[in-house]
C-alpha cells in the first residue's frame, strides 16, 4: 500500500470534520479534535 504524499489533515471521525457535536438540542465542541474538525497530530492513532 503506497503512502500518499502531501497527506492532508485527517478529518476527525468523531465529529466528521465539523468540530461540533450534536448533543440533544445543543451543539458542543468536539473534545476529540478540540473543535478543529481534524485529528490533533498525525501521530495519534485510533
Ligand atoms: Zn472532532
Amino acid at each position: 500500500m503506497p503512502k500518499p504524499s502531501g497527506k492532508p489533515k485527517a478529518k476527525c471521525k468523531n465529529c466528521e470534520g465539523k468540530g461540533l457535536l450534536k448533543v440533544g438540542n445543543n451543539k458542543v465542541r468536539c473534545q476529540r479534535c478540540g473543535g478543529t474538525g481534524f485529528k490533533p497530530g498525525s501521530t495519534e492513532r485510533d
